[in-house]
Formats: C-alpha cells, structure tokens, sequence
C-alpha cells in the first residue's frame, strides 16, 4: 500500500509501505477512503514531538471500510463503513473506565498518548490502517453522513467540545471567548452553541477565520493583538469579564490573554498544545477564584456528537474547505501549511 511516511524534521514522503495485518485478535484493518491533516502532524513535521520515529505513518483522523478483523471483534464486520477515532483505547482499564480514553493503559505494550495514531502506532494517512482494539475506537457511520463531515468527529468536534466547552462548564446564557478561530476553536464556537452560550466571542489574528467564525455560531468577532482587543471584549460583557475563555491556540501569549479576560469564579478552558511554559500568575488569579482546565481529548463524545452531525445540528462539513487525492498528499501538506493565504481550515483527502 502506499502512506504518508515521516522521514525526520522536515522530511516526509508519499510512498510505498508494506501492509498492516491484524496483531491481536481484537484489531481490524480498515481502508481508509477519507483522511486529514492536523496542526499536530505540522508540528511533528517541523521535530517538535521528538518520540515520533523516522518511518512512522503519520496521521490521526480518518474514515473507512473494514476489510479484515480479528478473532474477537463480534460487534464490526467487514464492509462497515467507520470512523476512526484518534483515541484508541480498551475501553476496560482503570483510565478508561473513567473515560479517559487517551490515558488508556491497554496491554499491547505501548500506553498513555502512545495510543494516538501517527505517534507511537501508524496512523491513518494511508491506504490501510490497523486499528487496535477496534470494538472501543471505530463508530458506524450511519447512512445520510458523508465522509466530509464524519472525518470531523475523529479529533477535531470532539476535542473543541470536551477540552474547550465542557471542561469549561459552558451553560445556558454564559459570554464564552474562544482565542484562536482554527479547526478546533471553530468546533468549540460550534459546540457552545449547543450548550446554550448567549455570546460568543472569537478571537483571531486572521480575519478570514474571524468570518469563518460567523458561519459557526460566534456571535462577535475581535482581532487579536488590536490595541483595545481586551476592551472590546470586557465591553461585551459589561465590565464583568467573560463566563468561559476558551484557548485554543497553544502559545503562552493567548494563555495569558485567556485568563486576562475571565470573570471572577470564571474557568480557563486551554485546549492549546503548548510547545513552550505558559506564565501563571497564581498570586492574581487566586484572589480571583479562577478555573483553570486542560487536556488531551478523550473521544468519548464522538457517538453523541454524530448523532447531531446526522440530524444537521452541527455543520462538521462546513470544515472542510479543499479536497485532494490520495497521489495528491503532498500538495495538501503544502495548501494545508499555507492556510494564511490558502484559506484552508480541514483539507479532504479522498
Ligand atoms: P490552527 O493553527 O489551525 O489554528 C490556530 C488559530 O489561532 C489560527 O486561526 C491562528 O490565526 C490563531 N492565532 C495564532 N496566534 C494567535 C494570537 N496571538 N491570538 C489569537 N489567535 C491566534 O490550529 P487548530 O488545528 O485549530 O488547533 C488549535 C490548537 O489545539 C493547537 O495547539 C492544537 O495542537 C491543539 N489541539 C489540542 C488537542 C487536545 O487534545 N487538547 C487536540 C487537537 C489539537
Ligand atoms: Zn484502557
């Protein structure tokens, strides 16, 4: 088969690889018809995520068809077409049981992160994946969702939900700010929605994805780094400071812009990946009873989620703004990286 194979910072290549087979009786190998690019694959691309090895398929966000499953898979079968969550887990142990899937401890060898696909186990930009414990990380993708919007519910809807909107405990009529309009920061503005938020506020450098933020529900946009953004901001909520700040960016600068602007007993909600330490002034944010939440997503949402995608509450196919091929990985790398002038929020390859 042929995968998007990583070969050290600054390297990678569309090339030939030798197929998966089933590992473990409960694996399945699926063909992966839809697949994306995530900020984290540009990130390990540039060596930022030193445990990923030369050689490895990078990719973490997929949907497809199973073509092969394992002894002890009863609930998949071949055909079923699926999304491929980003999270694999067993679904069984301690961390799991209390749904933290991405801390799942499973009993394959590798654990914790190790389970996000293109990391420690290749991923999902090929033709072909296997998935380890299939039963707990692919969903059904039920006819009437097209693979634009199910490819949405592998990472990025369910990370701006429960990274961003719940661990910030959005509630009806809140003044939510979510810093950093891209994929994710769209998927919470989204989600926020959902949960009944009043205002919501977005905040970008790029006024392209301040527009895009319209289309997914903010109800008011601000340009980060405007001499009087913090005003416009407290403005919107009369001097108060917003219920929820949402950050989704992963710079220490939009941190600290998150906590600058949140009401007294209001929660921080970071979802950012941050490469470099954050300032956390603990001796002003104390007095001020502020939450402060963070994480890697879970995809324990992903069913609930779908079941909106499927009845048109939530646009997930609004995300995907540029299509290729598979032969054309490359160039979508490329439109992908270039999203300032290309426009891009999720590219589709197909
Ligand atoms: P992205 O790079 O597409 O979007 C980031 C946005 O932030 C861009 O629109 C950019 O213009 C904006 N931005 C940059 N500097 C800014 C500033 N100073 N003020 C305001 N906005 C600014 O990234 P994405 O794919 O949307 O992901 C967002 C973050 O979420 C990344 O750090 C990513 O690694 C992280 N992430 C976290 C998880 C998790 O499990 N917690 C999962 C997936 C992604
Ligand atoms: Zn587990």
């Amino acid at each position: 088969m042929k995968a998007l194979v990583y070969g050290g910072p600054g390297l990678k290549s569309w090339t030939e690889v030798p197929d998966p087979t089933i590992e473990n009786p409960t694996d399945v190998i699926v063909r992966v018809d839809t697949t994306t690019i995530c900020g984290t694959d540009l990130h390990i691309l540039k060596g930022d995520v030193p445990a990923v090895a030369v050689g490895r398929i990078l990719g973490h966000e997929g949907v497809g068809t199973i073509t092969e499953i394992g002894a002890s898979v009863s609930s998949l079968a071949v055909g079923d077409r699926v999304i491929i969550s980003c999270i694999k887990s067993c679904g069984h142990c301690v961390n799991c049981s209390a749904q933290l899937f991405s801390h799942c401890l499973g009993d394959e060898g590798a654990s914790g992160i190790g389970w996000v696909f293109g990391h420690l186990i290749d991923g999902t930009q090929a033709e072909l994946v296997r998935v380890p414990y299939a039963e707990n990380s692919l969903h059904r993708v039920p006819d009437g969702v097209s693979d634009d919007q199910a490819v949405m519910l592998s990472d990025i809807l369910p990370t701006g939900f429960e990274i961003g909107v719940q661990y910030g405990r959005v509630k009806p009529g809140d003044v939510v700010a979510v810093i950093g309009a891209g994929p994710v920061g769209l998927a919470a503005i989204a989600t926020a929605g959902l949960y009944g938020a009043a205002t919501i506020i977005a905040i970008d450098l790029d006024e392209n994805r301040l527009a895009r933020a319209r289309d997914f529900g903010a109800t008011d946009a601000v340009v980060s780094g405007s001499a009087d953004w913090k005003e416009q901001v407290l403005a919107l909520t009369d001097g108060a400071g917003v219920d929820v700040a949402i950050e989704a960016v992963g710079i220490p600068q939009t941190f600290t812009m998150a906590t600058e602007i949140v009401r007294p007993g209001g929660n921080v909600a970071n979802v950012g990946v941050h490469g470099a330490p954050v300032d956390l002034h603990l001796e002003n944010l104390w007095i001020q009873n502020i939450n402060i939440s963070m994480g890697l997503v879970n995809a324990n949402t992903t069913k609930m989620l779908l079941k909106l995608v499927a009845k048109g509450k939530l646009p997930a196919e609004k995300l995907a703004t540029h299509h290729f091929t598979f032969d054309q990985f490359l160039e979508a790398y490329d439109t992908f990286g270039r999203a300032a002038e290309t426009k891009a929020l999720k590219v589709v390859i197909a």
